[in-house]
C-alpha cells in the first residue's frame, strides 16, 4: 500500500486531515516517509542545502561557535548539538575547523537530534572520528554548556494553515475529491492561540502556525541561560507568517504538495517572530540575512584563498557556490540567521543584538 493510499484510507475513516498531520506522515512515516526512505540532499538529491553547497558555510559557522566558546571561558565539557543534521556535512566541517582551536574538540560532546534512521547512519559515517551520540528529543540535552546549530530544520516541522473569517478561522485541511487528495477548508472556529493575528490580518488572509517550533527554541534557551552556550539557527522565511508558503520539492523542482506523498520534500517558511518570542530568558540577536552574516565573517577572503588552489570546472563550481550562498537573489536574502546567547554574554561574531 502506498502512502497515498494509506492517507486516503485514513481520510475515509476519520474525515479530512489537518495539514500538520499530513506533513508528518509525508516526511516521517516509518515505512514511506520522505526523510525515512531517502537521502534527499545534494546534487543527486531533491534539493541542496548551504553546507552541501560549500565547505565555507560550515567553516564559518564552526569559527563562530569556537569564538563563542572561548568568549564564555572555554568550558572543559560542553554539548555541541545539531538539530536535523542531514548527511552530517555541517557538523563535520564545524569540527574540522573548530578543532584548530586548542581544547575545543576534547571538550565537545557531539550530540545529534535526527528523526530518520537512514540519515543517522550517514551521520555516523561522516562523524566517525568524533564519537557522536544521538538523543531522541531536545529535552534530553544534558545540563551543561550547550552550543547548538540548526540549518533547515525548522522549515521541516509540520505547520497548520488558517484562513481568517471575521474573528474566526477556517483550518485548511487535506481531503479526498474524485479519488484524489485535495485541499479544503474546515468550519470557521475561534482560535485563541491566533488572537494576536487579528491585529494584522483581514478576512480571507491565510496564516501559518507551527506549534512545535517555539517550545523547541524555549528548551534550547533554557539550557543556554542556565549553563551557558549559544545557538545559531539558519532557515528561510520572514518576520511573521502571511500567505501560503507550503512547498514541495522533488528533483530540484517545485511540485504539488498533494501529488506524491512521501516522494517530495515538504517545507514551509519559518516565522522568525514566533521563534524569537520563544528565546526568553536568553538574549537573541537580530534576524540577519545569511549573505550579510557570511560576508561579515569573511567568506570572500576564504573563497579567494580556496580559489588559489583550484582551476577549470572546480574553480567555476567554487565561484558559483560563493555566489549561491551569499547573493541576495540566491540564498543570501531569503535565508536568515539569528543567534541565542546568555544575557550579558559577549556578542556572537557577525550578529548584532
Ligand atoms: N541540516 C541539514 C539537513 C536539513 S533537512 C542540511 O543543512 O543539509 C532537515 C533535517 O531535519 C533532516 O535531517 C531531517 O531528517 C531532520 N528532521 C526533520 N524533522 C525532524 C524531527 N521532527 N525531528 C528530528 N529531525 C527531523
Amino acid at each position: 500500500m502506498s502512502l497515498r493510499d494509506i492517507i486516503i484510507a485514513q481520510i475515509a475513516a476519520s474525515g479530512p486531515m489537518r495539514l500538520d498531520d499530513y506533513m508528518s506522515m509525508c516526511l516521517l512515516h516509518p515505512q514511506h516517509g520522505y526523510y525515512t526512505t531517502r537521502t534527499p540532499f545534494g546534487a543527486q538529491g531533491d534539493f541542496i542545502t548551504a553546507p552541501e553547497i560549500s565547505q565555507m558555510f560550515g567553516e564559518l559557522v564552526g569559527l563562530t561557535l569556537a569564538q563563542a566558546w572561548l568568549d564564555q571561558g572555554a568550558p572543559k565539557q560542553f554539548t555541541l548539538a545539531e538539530l536535523g543534521p542531514g548527511r552530517g556535512t555541517l557538523m563535520a566541517d564545524v569540527m574540522r575547523v573548530a578543532s584548530r582551536v586548542a581544547g575545543f574538540a576534547e571538550a565537545a560532546e557531539v550530540t545529534l537530534i535526527e528523526a530518520s534512521p537512514a540519515l543517522r547512519n550517514m551521520q555516523a559515517e561522516a562523524l566517525k572520528g568524533h564519537s557522536p551520540n544521538w538523543i531522541k528529543s531536545i529535552n534530553e540535552l544534558p545540563a551543561q554548556p550547550t552550543y547548538l546549530i540548526a540549518n533547515e530544520f525548522f522549515d521541516a516541522l509540520p505547520i497548520r494553515q488558517f484562513v481568517r473569517d471575521g474573528t474566526r478561522w477556517h483550518e485548511r485541511q487535506v481531503g479526498v475529491q474524485d479519488g484524489a487528495l485535495a485541499f479544503g477548508l474546515g468550519p470557521a472556529q475561534p482560535q485563541p492561540a491566533l488572537t494576536h493575528r487579528l491585529e494584522d490580518t483581514k478576512d480571507g488572509d491565510l496564516i501559518e502556525d507551527c506549534a512545535t517550533a517555539a517550545p523547541i527554541i524555549t528548551t534550547i534557551a533554557a539550557r543556554i541561560a542556565a549553563h551557558g552556550g549559544a545557538a545559531l539557527v539558519f532557515d528561510y522565511g520572514d518576520w511573521r507568517s502571511l500567505g501560503d508558503t507550503l512547498q514541495a520539492v522533488q528533483d530540484h523542482k517545485t511540485t504539488d504538495p498533494l501529488a506524491a506523498p512521501g516522494m517530495a520534500d515538504l517545507t514551509a517558511h519559518v516565522d522568525f517572530e514566533a521563534l524569537l518570542r520563544a528565546t526568553a530568558p536568553c538574549a537573541h540577536t537580530r534576524v540577519t540575512p545569511q549573505g550579510v552574516f557570511l560576508e561579515r565573517l569573511g567568506i570572500t577572503a576564504r573563497a579567494t584563498a580556496l580559489a588559489n588552489s583550484l582551476s577549470g570546472a572546480a574553480l567555476e563550481t567554487h565561484i558559483a557556490a560563493h555566489r549561491r550562498l551569499t547573493h541576495p537573489q540566491e540564498m543570501g536574502n531569503l535565508f536568515k540567521v539569528f543567534g541565542i546567547l546568555p544575557q550579558g554574554a559577549p556578542p556572537l561574531s557577525g550578529l548584532e543584538l
